[in-house]
């Protein structure tokens, strides 16, 4: 097999051991002589995989009791939509828009009629290359909450001090940070995150909430109701058994290597690598605010378009896959997720040295 590393911000890279566990269990999943994909999602032995994959995160997260965790599709951008449509009918909401994805979910809030939408705080001034300073943060308290992106998965920064926000519940997009940074799940009132970074396939999206925001609003669809599918127990309709599956897989993976805990010294250990090699370097450098920079995804530039683009293709065939930045700002980026080993952290930095030589700075 050829021997690559995935910098891939998503779908990222999976623990080899996982995959190896789920190749070995495809066609006969525990005798059954079905694979997980052919079960019934209403079966008995999928009901274990569910109720195993939800106990394994409450584990993980130290989700409080009081807090529902849903297994559900559309992505983390149906839920630009769900959260203002179960959260907030007559109030106003607020915003912290540091980067594309923060933009996109106030976008999508704007859509719902009536809805007054409004930004607390933002770094597009900056082109979102820090975060804006929340310390000082005049929440009104008569939000029904305030959002914000946890990690900011293309402009490559992170917030690591949340607001103080009230009796306003915080709701935070987690998709490329759960799992990977220590947040207290009970600083924030919904927690939402795709799963195709640290959880396992695209496909999935874990909601978790707490129950006083369920079933605040009446919501036009049963499908788009965190209610309905909190009583159902994500089994309203056919739920992606097979991503839950996988990530139950990965739940137990990261729990055997100490926990989110560990997961997070992890990161910073392999960030801080490169980040310290960006420092000296005379070539590559970071955009992003140091107190702000994020621990999973990474952007470098050189400072010269045509010279990051011969990086890329050099680094690829190299095998060093998914190096490109996002093309809404250029350059490169690393993404270093949970799964992705030190080693081909160590491997690029040889690799960036090499180019540097070869290209001064
Ligand atoms: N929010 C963040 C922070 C993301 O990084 C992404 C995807 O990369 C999304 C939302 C959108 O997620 P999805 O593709 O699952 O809708």
């Amino acid at each position: 097999m050829k021997e690559i590393y995935n910098f891939s911000a998503g779908p990222a890279v999976l623990p080899k051991s996982v995959l190896l566990k789920a190749q070995s269990e495809l066609i006969n999943y525990r005798d059954s002589g079905m694979s997980v994909m052919e079960l019934s999602h209403r079966s008995s032995l999928f009901e274990e995989i569910i109720q195993e994959a939800e106990s394994l995160l409450r584990e993980l997260m130290a989700i409080p009791d009081n807090y529902r965790v849903l297994f559900l599709q559309g992505g983390a951008s149906l839920q630009f939509t769900m959260v203002p449509l179960n959260l907030a009918k007559d109030q106003a909401v607020g915003y912290i828009n540091t980067g594309t994805w923060s933009e996109k979910a106030i976008s999508e809030a704007k859509k719902i009629p009536g809805l007054d939408v409004q930004i607390l705080a933002s770094s597009q001034e900056s082109n979102y290359t820090n975060i804006p300073d929340l310390s000082t943060l005049d929440v009104p308290q008569d939000l029904a909450y305030l959002h914000l992106t946890t990690n900011n998965t293309i402009e490559g920064t992170s917030i690591y001090h949340l607001p103080k926000s009230g009796a306003v519940p915080l709701v935070a997009d987690m998709s490329s940070n759960i799992l990977s940074t220590d947040y207290q799940v009970a600083d924030f009132g919904l927690i939402y995150a795709g799963a195709q970074k640290n959880i396992g396939p695209a496909g999935l999206t874990v909601v978790i909430v707490r129950d006083d925001l369920v079933g605040k609003e009446k919501v036009p669809s049963a499908m788009l109701d965190y209610a309905i599918q909190a009583k159902a127990n994500s089994l309203y309709n056919t739920p992606p058994t097979y991503a839950i599956y996988i990530a139950k897989l990965v739940f137990e993976w990261v729990k055997e290597l100490g926990g989110v805990k560990e997961m997070e010294r992890r990161n910073q250990e392999k960030a801080q690598l490169l980040y310290d090699y960006l420092e000296i370097s005379a070539l590559f450098d970071s955009p992003v605010a140091i107190a702000d920079r994020s621990l999973n995804n990474i952007p470098f530039v050189t400072g010269q378009p045509e010279l990051d683009k011969q990086f890329v293709s050099e680094a690829e065939a190299a095998g060093f896959e998914n190096l490109k930045g996002h093309r809404l700002v250029g350059g490169m980026r690393a993404s270093l997720y949970n799964a992705f080993p030190v080693e081909g952290v160590h491997a690029l930095i040889d690799f960036m040295t090499n180019f540097e030589q070869q290209h001064g700075g």
